[in-house]
């Protein structure tokens, strides 16, 4: 049984991520964390396992909602979807004006405005915040992304920032925008992993099937990529993976583990809203398509008997071939995150929130799976130009593009040539091209449009809007008036 109000933080879901960052924050000096869990055996074992935490354990939400002190905070951290929904109705049944629900689990942005706006007349702040960096960062240092209210922030900015993760001496939290924005942000943070994942395994099959080197070879090529320009955290563990025997085999773990990739959706999201909200995150959409493909076994099994090249490239200059690789992975690196923050903007320009990039870039730095260094040049461009048009025309990135372009060329060819899949750097290296041309061939595809919808088109020397006549006399005609 509880004592009265002695908590000033509380903490439902007791899986895996709610009881890490419970202890995260009765890690904290000042905390007091009261707990709760739907089935209590849960809380029981959470309590008996850390008794250092001094958590305040309810086996009620009654109970849990009296052990908080006022105003009152707690954060909800059970499966997205219906639990979230059922924990914020007894929470807001029992909560009073000025206290705060934090759902700090995975829900899509939208579900997330939802909720505010079903909470808000209550006058109880309801805030979504993205909470990325898996059980270790919730129990040493997520990266951590609110939204809601900025007045809700002044209680909850110093609690979040004394869990967070700290890179260069900041904790890796910032107040994102209003209601959706942090589940937003955590969406798009998931699509640049999966792209960042996806790139890396190419350079992977590359440097395995192209230039022959084994697991353990390439394992020690991103261990060295690890210290320069490419050093992050899914670089790291790529490293440790590739690394990995197989104990039954003897074989590399990687050898063993059927190459059939799955998600959890974040990606899916992140994709269909940059669908609707028109922005091309072509290496996320390559991403997410190549774990889909990777997932069809019968379709692949059906499709292995196709022909393929009948010579396959070998790599002459082996040495040469790795840094060609690394450019060609940076590069396309560069595309991935480029795209992604392209899409924070869009969603924040469609929704209303003021999202600062910048800032967004310095809270990944540490605590989340896609940290790395590579973030710190991203704060550096949006600092110098903070309207930037697209993140890779940035003075240092356009600099690494006049370094590597040709290597990412070479290394696509090599793809191509020998029959390797390597979608999201052909993607990436094809969006690159794309946003530098001077001429697309949109005018064709507007002519097009024109001829079989008389869609009309715009001329590069003239006002207005045009149509001809292409089922008549094929004069052109002012569409000016009638559109
Ligand atoms: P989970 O497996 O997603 O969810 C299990 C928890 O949800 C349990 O505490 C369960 O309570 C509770 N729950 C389910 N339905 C409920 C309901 N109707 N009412 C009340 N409670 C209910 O747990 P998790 O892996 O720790 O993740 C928690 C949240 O964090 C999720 O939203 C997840 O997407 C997000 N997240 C997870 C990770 C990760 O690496 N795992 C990373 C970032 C974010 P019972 O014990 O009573 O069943």
């Amino acid at each position: 049984m509880t004592e009265a109000a002695q908590a000033n933080i509380g903490v439902i879901g007791m899986a895996v991520m709610g009881s890490n960052l419970a202890r995260n924050l009765a890690s904290r000096e000042g905390n007091t964390v009261a707990i709760f869990n739907r089935s209590p055996e849960r809380t029981r074992g959470v309590v008996a396992a850390h008794p250092e935490a001094g958590f305040v354990a309810s086996e009620t939400i009654d109970e849990f909602v009296a052990s908080l002190q006022k105003p009152r905070t707690a954060i909800i951290m059970v499966q997205a979807g219906a639990g979230t929904d059922a924990v914020i109705d007894q929470l807001t049944e029992r909560f009073e004006p000025g206290d705060i629900i934090v759902d700090g689990g995975n829900a899509l942005f939208t579900d997330t405005i939802r909720r505010e706006k079903a909470v808000s007349p209550t006058g109880i702040h309801f805030v979504g915040a993205g909470i990325s960096g898996g059980e270790e960062g919730a129990l040493k240092g997520p990266s951590i992304m609110p939204g809601g209210t900025a007045e809700s922030y002044k209680t909850l900015g110093p609690i979040l920032s004394s869990i967070a993760a700290v890179s260069e001496g900041e904790p890796c939290v910032t107040h994102i925008g209003t209601d959706g924005a942090g589940h937003f942000v955590k969406m798009i943070h998931n699509g640049i992993e999966y792209a960042d994942m996806q790139l890396i395994a190419e350079a992977y099959d590359l440097l395995r099937y192209n230039a022959g080197l084994t697991p353990a070879e390439i394992a020690d090529v991103f261990t060295e990529w690890n210290k320069g320009q490419l050093e992050s955290y899914l670089i790291e563990i790529t490293a440790e993976v590739l690394r990995q025997v197989d104990a039954t085999t003897g074989k590399p773990l990687v050898d063993v583990i059927l190459d059939q990739a799955g998600s959890k959706g974040t990606g899916v999201w992140t994709v269909q809203n940059a669908l609707a909200l028109g922005v091309p995150v072509s290496g996320i959409a390559e991403a997410v398509f190549a774990r889909s493909l990777s997932s069809h076994p019968e379709q692949r099994e059906a499709a292995a008997g196709l022909p393929g090249p009948a010579n396959t490239v070998a790599v002459a200059d082996r040495d040469a071939f790795v840094e060609d690789v690394r450019q060609a992975l940076y590069a396309s690196k560069i595309v991935a995150y480029s795209q992604g923050f392209d899409a924070i903007r869009a969603g924040a320009a469609e929704y209303n929130w003021n999202i600062d990039l910048g800032a967004v870039s310095r809270i990944w730095r540490g605590g989340c799976i896609i940290r790395a260094q590579f973030l710190n040049r991203i704060a550096d461009a949006y600092a110098a130009e903070p309207n930037l048009a697209a993140l890779l025309t940035a003075p240092y990135f356009a600099e690494a593009f006049t370094e590597g372009q040709e290597a990412w060329r070479r290394v696509v060819i090599s793809a191509t040539q020998s029959g390797l899949p390597a979608p999201a750097f052909s993607s990436s290296l094809a969006y690159y091209d794309g946003l530098r041309a001077k001429r697309l061939p949109a005018a064709v595809v507007q002519g097009q449009r024109d001829f079989f919808g008389a869609h009309t088109y715009k001329r590069v020397d003239a006002e207005g809007t045009f149509h001809t006549l292409w089922s008549g006399d094929r004069t052109e005609i002012s569409a000016t008036d009638s559109h």
